[in-house]
């Protein structure tokens, strides 16, 4: 359970502290998207003091008293997370396609994409310029040029932008060109990049990490909200299995929770939990059954000359099927039931 303070915009955030440390609270400082020190969130073992008599306090905006570990995130519930200037996620809104290359291997190559990713009726081009690779000696992308070459394709067809910052130094070069920061699922738990994204005040879409449960991904996204991020969408991507002939499990059980228990915006990537392009498209199915906002899919002119994720890489062909999908979508419910004690 955690409780969360606000401080005032015009009150002196060192000023508040110390007011609240001689009050016997423990205190944790978080700095908002603007750089200033904004929120206060009260640890564990402080002394007990009532919501009431915290908004009473001096300096102090706004008190979240949490029934929580995650207030932020909780107040996301039932809303969409706007991505852009145009596009809803979540919240009620239908469904959206984001799709393209794994990474961003050539300018040719991603323009080819992006056509195809309009075209089939997706709203988000997504594409690697650094990737995490398993392998130090596998190819990790064109980086910065990478970047310019996404942004410049997304525009030409009216997509918006999603790609991943891998690190706290790719961060404001990612931030300048993305609609949405993506945080793959090998850092879903590095904090300190969690804040840096946060700190753009951009939407972030979070991966869940392959060994993750609900709880340690719910409160990667509050670090992310803490920190300033603007919204955060789930991105189901595969959890850790047993059978070596598919890469991951794809937990649908964590979509229709999060999605119709918690009411948060949730899409799923069928690519990486599979590792099988023959699988996306029955995967794209159910995942919107469950109650998906979004699938994240991997496709490729040529998937047997891809540089990274041939196998799960659909046709263009399929992208169109799959988009397909989507046309006509009734809108996934905000929150179909409610949330109760099980
Ligand atoms: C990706 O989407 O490019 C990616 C690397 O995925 P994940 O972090 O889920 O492995
Ligand atoms: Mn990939």
């Amino acid at each position: 359970m955690t409780t969360i303070l606000t401080v005032h915009p015009d009150a002196d955030p060192e000023t508040v502290r110390g007011m609240l440390q001689g009050l016997g609270l423990w205190v944790q400082g978080s700095r908002g998207a603007d750089g200033r020190l904004s929120v206060f969130s009260i640890e564990p073992h402080s002394v007990r003091l009532a919501p009431e008599a915290l908004r009473r306090l001096p300096g102090v905006a706004q008190v979240f008293a949490g029934t929580s570990d995650h207030p932020l995130l909780d107040r996301q519930t039932g809303r969409a997370v706007a991505v852009g200037k145009w596009l809803h996620i979540g919240g009620g809104a239908p469904p959206v396609l984001a799709a393209g290359l794994c990474c961003a291997e050539s300018e040719a190559l991603v323009e080819a994409t992006a056509a195809a990713v309009a075209r089939a009726g997706g709203t988000l081009l997504r594409g690697g310029a650094f990737k995490p690779r398993t392998s130090p000696y596998a190819f990790a992308g064109h980086g910065l040029q990478a970047l310019r070459w996404l942004r410049a394709a997304a525009s030409r067809h009216g997509l918006g932008l999603v790609t991943e910052a891998l690190s706290e130094a790719d961060v404001a070069a990612v931030a300048e060109v993305a609609d949405l920061i993506q945080v793959g699922s090998r850092n879903m738990q590095n904090f300190a990049l969690l804040q840096a994204i946060g700190r753009t005040g951009r939407p972030a879409l979070l991966k869940r990490g392959r060994a993750a449960t609900l709880a340690e991904w719910r409160s990667a996204a509050e670090y992310l909200l803490v920190a300033g991020a603007s919204g955060v969408i789930l991105c189901e991507r595969g959890i850790a299995g047993q059978d070596p002939e598919l890469r991951n499990t794809l937990d649908l059980g964590a979509v229709a929770l999060l999605k119709h228990i918690d009411g948060l915006a949730v899409m799923v990537d069928p690519s990486h939990a599979t590792g099988r392009r023959d699988l996306i498209e029955p995967l794209s199915r159910a995942a919107l059954a469950a109650g998906a906002d979004g699938l994240l899919v991997e496709c490729h002119p040529d998937p047997a000359v891809a540089r990274s994720d041939g196998p799960q890489a659909v046709s263009f062909a399929t992208l169109d099927r799959i988009g397909a999908l989507l046309d006509g979508h009734l809108a996934q419910p905000a929150c179909a039931a409610a949330r109760v004690a099980p």
